[in-house]
């Protein structure tokens, strides 16, 4: 197996009675490389990820995290898995510090309280470590859900729209954080967005879904011109 292959997904289907969410689904995340996949309402990204993080069982196919599969280490990568969403609100009635602790001992994370610090000062939260999380802004509660990803530093980290709610100028902070986070660590990124300008900024590689499949796949930044068009826009509406 390639070490350098943090996550292989093949053939990932997912079918609900009548409809076919997921279609025969395959693509690799490898290490320190953004992956965004991209898509339309609808288009099976969730349910993707869903089966990725393991809390939703494919219909079909393999999932591969550090090339064990994901049926047989379930354990492993719920531990070793992270998943920031901005829709998965933290726990608002404690504190930065505490939720860092809290989810810092459900991950067994060694030397915790000098890998919160750590966090801490990386993601400028230092200031609102007593705060309770409840009352943060948007953006400063995605910094958190990063911080608390990276408690373990996960060889894969999965990200739906982390930066949907923010304004322009924090989105740009957190998508140099994350591009840091792929360039420096040891693991890789899987991001979904609706944002083609965030897509050419940040990602490595794109998938574009629809109903379920994989219909193009590329560099963001070479694939308008490989097909004849100006902007990633007009590639996808
Ligand atoms: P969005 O950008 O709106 O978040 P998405 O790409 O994440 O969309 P999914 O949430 O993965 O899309 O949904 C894919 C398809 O599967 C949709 O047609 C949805 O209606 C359908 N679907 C999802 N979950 C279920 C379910 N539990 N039962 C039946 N159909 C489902």
């Amino acid at each position: 197996a390639d070490p350098d292959i943090i996550l292989s997904v093949r053939h990932l289907r997912k079918q609900y009675s009548a409809t076919v969410a997921v279609d025969s689904v395959s693509f690799e995340v490898r290490r320190n490389e953004i992956v965004g996949l991209l898509g339309p309402n609808g288009a099976g990204k969730t349910t993707t990820i869903n089966m990725i993080l393991g809390v939703l069982e494919p219909s079909a196919g393999e999932i591969e995290i550090e090339g064990i599969a994901l049926a047989k280490q379930r354990t492993r990568a719920l531990a070793r898995t992270n998943f920031a969403a901005v829709y998965a609100p933290l726990p608002g009635n404690m504190t930065v510090y505490q939720n860092l602790r809290f989810f810092g001992l459900i991950y067994d994370v060694a030397q915790l309280n000098a890998r919160i610090e750590t966090l801490l000062d990386q993601f400028e939260l230092r200031r609102f470590r007593d705060t309770k999380c409840g009352v943060l802004s948007s953006g400063e509660q995605t910094r958190v859900s990063l911080a608390k990803a990276l408690l373990n530093a996960p060889q894969l980290l999965l990200l739906d729209e982390p930066t949907a709610s923010l304004d322009p100028a924090t989105a740009q902070d957190i998508r140099r954080s994350i591009r840091d986070i792929a360039t420096h660590g040891n693991g890789g990124i899987l991001w979904t967005s609706h944002n083609m300008y965030e897509v050419q900024d940040v990602c490595d590689r794109v998938l574009f879904l629809s109903h379920g499949r994989i219909l193009l796949e590329g560099n963001p930044k070479t694939l308008p011109g490989e097909h004849g068009v100006a902007s990633l826009e007009e590639l996808f509406i």
